[in-house]
């Protein structure tokens, strides 16, 4: 269900009230997230000349085609010029994550800035530190979320080719190029629409999928002759990378997203899981099919959230530790897992 209540916001906006606006999204930006802030800001710059696109930190190299990418402010690199930005901002768009947590060190500057705050987001259960909200946690994207909004209170002349191009890309990686359970026949509509407004779907396809390192390559061929591991009476499969792992690999951001899905591309299982440490914590990474929440687990063992199918989570732990945690949480959720 939409909850929307941004109207007067809008007006605002339309009515010229609005000058100086920041936009931000959550940690280690995906295509759904850099997809939305960029698109947002190509068209926000119809109606105000002073916006920029501040992230907490790196995000993958295969994002950076996006148009406007090279305008992008990282807080990691420059925390002095996103900390004068956001204190100087009217607004504040929190695009794609609805708690301040999940933009780290960025969130204590977003929540102790007196800028007013907009969320636009599509996870479950958001906080409530934005003055307007446009969620729905139906949607299949942020993507879809701004072209909805921009749409329906300013119409659809505003979709310019590179609002439709930036908008299409994360369309199209938040939902695994329209074959996850949030694709509906709505999303392809947009999909198309989206096309019509100026997207280039192969152009799009090709800069996010053809552009792997051989690295990247060799480490997916890695984990899946060697690493795999399945858990065959709780319908789960399992991967995990230690420190060496990652360091032969070289893993840059963005390098392992998709592996977690091959767990679940195997018959009879429900539940995939990809667990690395990355040095400064371990991270998670969990998927499923059907009706096992992977974020109520996460959040359950690993401080983590996300959707029902799609989630992740992070340990202070060891990574045997983890590891070992996982396995037994998992033996709590037996039923649940051979219910799938
Ligand atoms: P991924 O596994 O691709 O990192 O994340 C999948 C989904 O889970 C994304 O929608 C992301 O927003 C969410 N997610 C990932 N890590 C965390 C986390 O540590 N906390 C919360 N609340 N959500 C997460
Ligand atoms: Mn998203």
């Amino acid at each position: 269900m939409l909850i929307d209540n941004t109207s007067s916001f809008v007006a605002d906006i339309k009515a010229g009230k609005i000058t100086k606006v920041v936009i931000t999204t959550h940690h280690k930006p995906d295509g759904d997230a850099m997809g939305s802030t960029l698109g947002l800001y190509h068209f926000l710059r119809a109606f105000i000349s002073d916006v920029v696109v501040c992230v907490p930190n790196d995000y993958s190299e295969n994002l950076f085609w996006l148009p406007a990418n090279d305008t992008v402010v990282n807080f990691e690199k420059t925390p002095e010029v996103v900390s004068a930005l956001v204190n100087e901002a009217d607004v504040i768009f929190c695009l794609d994550f609805n708690r301040l947590s999940r933009i780290n060190n960025l969130g204590k500057l977003v929540d102790e800035s007196k800028s007013i705050k907009i969320m636009i987001d599509h996870h479950l259960e958001p906080d409530t530190f934005s003055k307007y909200t446009y969620w729905n946690s139906e949607s299949s994207s942020t993507c879809e979320l701004i072209y909805q909004w921009i749409e329906n209170y300013f119409g659809k002349q505003y979709i310019s080719p590179k609002v439709a191009t930036c908008l299409y890309t994360g369309l199209m990686t938040d939902t695994g190029n329209f074959q996850h359970n949030n694709t509906k026949p709505s999303t392809l509509r947009l999909a198309a629409d989206m096309m019509e407004s100026g997207a280039d779907h192969l152009q799009i396809h090709a800069n996010i999928y053809d552009v792997f390192s051989l690295n990247r390559t060799r480490l997916f061929g890695y984990c899946l002759f060697k690493k795999i591991e399945v858990l065959a009476e709780f319908r789960t499969a399992l991967i995990y990378l230690d420190r060496h792992e990652v360091k032969q690999f070289d893993l840059q951001t963005g390098d392992t997203e998709g592996l977690v899905n091959f767990g679940l591309g195997l018959k009879n299982i429900v539940l995939s899981v990809l667990i690395i440490d990355r040095t400064e914590r371990v991270k998670l990474s969990f998927r499923s099919k059907g009706d096992f929440a992977t974020n109520a687990f996460s959040a359950r063992f690993f401080e983590g959230g996300g959707h029902k199918n799609a989630s992740g989570g992070q340990s202070s732990l060891s990574l045997e530790e983890t590891v070992a945690k996982f396995k037994s949480g998992l033996a709590l959720y037996k039923k649940e897992l051979l219910l799938v």
